[in-house]
């Protein structure tokens, strides 16, 4: 193999996770380069909102010395939390009062502050992994689907939830949950969509009923960006046509027959094509046996359904395996074990979390189980 061609550390993949890995090695001095499958860093509208918490997505942007500019893209106000009943009922609310430990930011804007935290040439946009291989000692290969190839001595796989390096350490595929979100958005909702802008009101809206929900959060400008959750097999989306949108958005609409018109406008009057979320996990306890020289993080590592810790988790999982090669650079395996180690334990008990309150959402008591939760009613009574 070409010397050229040989990076130490190689980080595939430019979510949230990988850049913070390469973000906490480069303020010490360690270089790495992340590996992105998408051409540059516009290529794709970055999710929407994301809570992030103090224990963990905000111990990640400390230990990457971003903290101050986490600071300045806070969306002030957007703390606040209601949950409806499907006749538009508030039945919890929690205005924003500014003492949260959650703040909300824009996933874009989070990513671009690591981005910029970056020497360019750490993130080599437009290379998609086709296949990764071992060359044993520990050293692997990695081919691209822009036909470069690359070795590297710690191959750190932060390529979300269909990662091309998990296979090297787990034969577990992500499954589906039966869960479906139908991602939509409205704009100017403050001018154009008055009632359904007053039903979300200034953070995060939960309208559920057992078996489906209409969740929406406010961005910035007016935008309402929802998530209509509906428990179906897949197959059942297999019979709409998606080239439709308006057509589609109203058969999806039909789940919610007698719903109040300021929550299903936010299906059928969205502005954009609605894109399927499926909801998929890997096994509670995922882990595996050490392999040398491999390691996974965020996604990749522990998928679980959206319970707000996913991306908090991938931050302080990049953070963790950064402090564990800063502590021990001349020994990467044992690098590797401490930071596995306590991944295994972090995430798996997030993961168990993470299934609660999908239950708590679109269980047989919703929405009221998802009020008690709020209320901290102890449910296990
Ligand atoms: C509907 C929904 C809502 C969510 N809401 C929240 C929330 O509010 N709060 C929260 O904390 N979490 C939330 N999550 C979870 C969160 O999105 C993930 O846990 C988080 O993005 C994981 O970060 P990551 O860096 O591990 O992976 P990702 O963000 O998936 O990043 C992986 C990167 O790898 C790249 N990649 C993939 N394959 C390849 C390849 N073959 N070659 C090269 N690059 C590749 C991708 O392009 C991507 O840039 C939500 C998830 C969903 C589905």
């Amino acid at each position: 193999m070409n010397q050229k061609n040989h990076t130490p550390i190689v980080i595939i993949g430019a979510g949230l996770g990988g850049l913070t890995l390469a973000r906490v090695l480069h303020v010490h001095g360690i270089k790495s380069t992340v590996y992105e499958a998408e051409i540059s860093s516009g290529a794709r509208k970055q999710g929407g909102m994301l809570d992030i918490h103090e224990y963990n997505g905000q111990l990640a942007l400390k230990e990457a010395g971003l903290f101050d500019k986490f600071l300045e893209i806070i969306n002030e106000g957007a703390q606040a939390s209601r949950i409806l009943d499907k006749n538009g009922n508030i039945l919890l609310d929690e205005p924003d009062d500014g003492t949260g430990a959650r703040p909300e930011v824009l996933r874009g804007d989070l990513r671009q502050i690591l981005l910029d935290s970056l020497p360019n040439e750490v993130v080599q946009w437009g290379h998609k992994v086709q296949s990764v291989s071992s060359l044993g000692d520990g050293r692997h290969e990695v081919v691209f689907t822009n036909g470069s190839t690359i070795t590297t001595d710690l191959l750190v796989g932060a390529d979300g939830a269909w990662s091309k390096v998990r296979p090297l350490l787990s034969e577990e595929k992500p499954k589906y949950v039966g869960t479906m979100f139908i991602e939509t958005f409205l704009f100017e909702s403050d001018i154009r969509h008055k009632a359904s802008a007053e039903a979300v009101g200034d953070g995060a809206m939960y309208a559920l009923a057992p078996g489906k929900g209409i969740v929406a959060h406010r961005e910035p400008n007016g935008t309402l960006h929802t998530y209509v959750q509906l428990n179906k097999e897949k197959d059942w989306f297999d019979t709409i046509d998606f080239s439709n949108s308006k057509k589609a958005l109203a058969h999806i609409a039909k789940e919610f027959e007698g719903w109040s018109e300021e929550l299903t406008a936010l299906i059928t009057e969205g502005d954009t094509d609605p894109v399927l979320r499926p909801i998929h996990t890997l096994p509670i306890e995922h882990k595996w046996e050490r392999v040398p020289g491999v390691t996974l993080l965020g996604d990749a590592a522990h998928l679980m359904p959206p319970s707000g810790e996913g991306a908090n988790l991938a931050m302080l999982d990049g953070a963790e395996l950064g402090k564990a090669i800063i502590a021990n650079p001349s020994n990467i395996e044992e690098a590797l074990i401490t930071f596995e180690k306590q991944m295994f334990s972090r995430s798996a008990a997030e993961a168990i979390d993470s299934e609660e309150i999908l239950d708590l959402c679109l269980g047989e008591s919703s929405p009221q189980s998802l009020v008690n939760f709020f209320n901290g009613v102890n449910l296990a009574v």
